[in-house]
């Protein structure tokens, strides 16, 4: 530790703070709630600075995490005594209209992105709450709105820097960014992006919340609407994203609309037929562009919370998970955060141009269920709800339960490396033990043996 506060002491740019200073409480804290106290957290400014820290850390055997967004449902970005490396002062923009391309910090925000691609006209799949980190979901893979035109978050990164297991930052060759794309840090400290960008000024997005005076029928009649137009097939450019929310007191499903195209007449019918599948309270859906559009998907989580989630990969909305669905949204907890919601990677999406680890390409949904609460006293009610829920999910037919689930939002104690990354674990393995065979990254969220 005396090397580290040597180096620091040397290097007055680079910022860090430990359990006396005052910005440290605010600097550690995550979405979820938790008391993980790290020794120290260290804010590098740029790639050279990240590359120095990596060589003392490494060079005295100090254990260090990395933590951009903070969003990580289990606090993993932050051990108990190691140095957290935040990377958020990393956080420059630079979007290039003609090549279609962004170049971005390793510690950019999702909400900052959305802001600086606004101002130029474009977008890029994004996550569906912008306080995320932008490399922390996409290099997890980045299920998104979006998705179902461009791809996932992991199919836009075309070219990464980083500091490597040698502590030198680099240009990620083709291996690398194999692994880079669905593998996130296990390979080093991604400290540059080079994303794919796409030109749209105006869509229309809002949320939709059906009339839930009977939660029950209301999903069900919504899910049987969304399967036969399912079958019918949805537009690229049409994205939704279903959860059941606590709102004012009572429990509601409410749909988020995301029509990303210019052609917002268009736009009006799908609209006016989502608006016939169920009665609705209300509707927001507007004209908008897709920054201001996120920063208003903020007002449907809490800025921090005590919680954790639980999520299961399913091919298909079959009756019989709707059953399961509509009876264990009814005895979902009324604590305002707690809900569940679901991610889809529809048939139509993309195929990776790129190579990638990420496996799981079929069409298939993931439910998130987040038992979580900004009262800690309801925290018991709402894991018992959830694992309830869960578990009913579990006794559906196990044919439709992918094994493949999404990292970030999967227990630790579940993480199924093989499940989820498939025939591309292999891979994974291959290129970790080329690139980090001391496994310097070992705190990193994909953690490859
Ligand atoms: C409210 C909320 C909404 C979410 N919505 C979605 C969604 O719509 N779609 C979706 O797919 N996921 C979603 N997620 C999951 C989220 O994308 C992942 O948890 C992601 O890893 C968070 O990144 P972060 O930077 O915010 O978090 P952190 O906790 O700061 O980072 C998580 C981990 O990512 C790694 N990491 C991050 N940045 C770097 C870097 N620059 N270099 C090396 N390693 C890095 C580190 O291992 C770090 O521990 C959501 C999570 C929350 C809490």
């Amino acid at each position: 530790m005396d090397q580290l506060v040597n180096f620091l002491a040397r290097h007055p740019h680079i910022h860090y703070s430990t359990l006396s200073s005052p910005d440290f409480d605010n600097l550690r804290r995550g979405y979820v709630i938790n008391d993980t106290i790290p020794a120290m957290v260290v804010r590098p400014r740029s790639g050279a600075d990240v590359a120095s820290l990596v060589s003392v850390l490494k060079a005295n055997d100090l254990p260090f995490s990395i933590r951009v967004g903070g969003h990580d449902m289990f606090g993993r970005f932050q051990v108990k005594d190691a140095i957290t490396i935040d990377l958020r002062e990393i956080h420059y923009i630079h979007v290039d209209r003609d090549s279609q391309t962004a170049r971005i910090g390793g510690g950019v925000l999702v909400k900052d992105l959305l802001q600086e691609l606004d101002q130029h006209g474009m977008v890029v799949p994004h996550p569906v709450i912008s306080s995320v980190g932008f490399v922390g979901w996409a290099t997890h893979g980045g299920y998104g709105l979006l998705s179902a035109e461009y791809g996932m978050g992991a199919d836009q990164i075309l070219q990464a820097k980083l500091v490597d297991a040698n502590a030198v930052v680099r240009d990620a060759d083709e291996d690398m960014l194999t692994a880079i794309r669905g593998g996130g840090g296990t390979l080093g400290v991604i400290v540059e992006l080079t994303i794919k960008v796409y030109p749209l000024s105006q869509i229309l997005a809002g949320f939709i919340i059906y009339d839930s005076t009977d939660l029950s029928t209301t999903i069900k009649r919504y899910n049987d609407a969304y399967r036969r137009q399912t079958e019918e097939g949805f537009p690229k450019e049409l994205n939704t994203f279903q959860s059941v929310i606590n709102s004012s007191g009572s429990k509601v499903l409410a749909v988020l609309f995301v029509w990303a195209s210019s052609n917002l007449k268009e736009g009006q019918k799908w609209i006016s037929k989502l608006l016939a599948w169920s009665p609705v309270a209300t509707s927001t859906v507007l004209p908008t562009t897709m920054s201001a559009f996120n920063e208003s998907t903020k007002t449907i989580v809490p800025t921090m919370v005590y919680g954790r989630s639980l999520t299961i990969s399913l091919r298909d909305l079959t009756s019989e998970v709707v059953d399961v669905m509509s009876k264990h949204a009814i005895l979902q907890p009324n604590s305002p955060a707690t809900m569940f919601g679901m991610h889809e990677l529809r048939a139509c999406a993309p195929q990776p141009s790129l190579s990638t680890v990420i496996d799981t390409r079929c069409h298939h949904f993931v439910l998130e269920l987040l038992p979580t609460v900004q009262d800690v006293a309801l925290l018991n009610a709402a894991l018992v709800w959830a694992h309830g829920f869960y578990d009913a999910l579990l006794r559906t037919d196990s044919a439709n339960i992918l094994t493949s689930t999404y990292l970030p939002l999967t227990e630790p104690s579940k993480v199924n490396m093989k499940g989820i990354y498939g025939e591309k674990f292999e891979t994974l393995k291959r290129i970790k033990r080329q690139y980090d065979p001391d496994n310097v990254f070992k705190l990193a969220l994909v953690q490859v043996r």
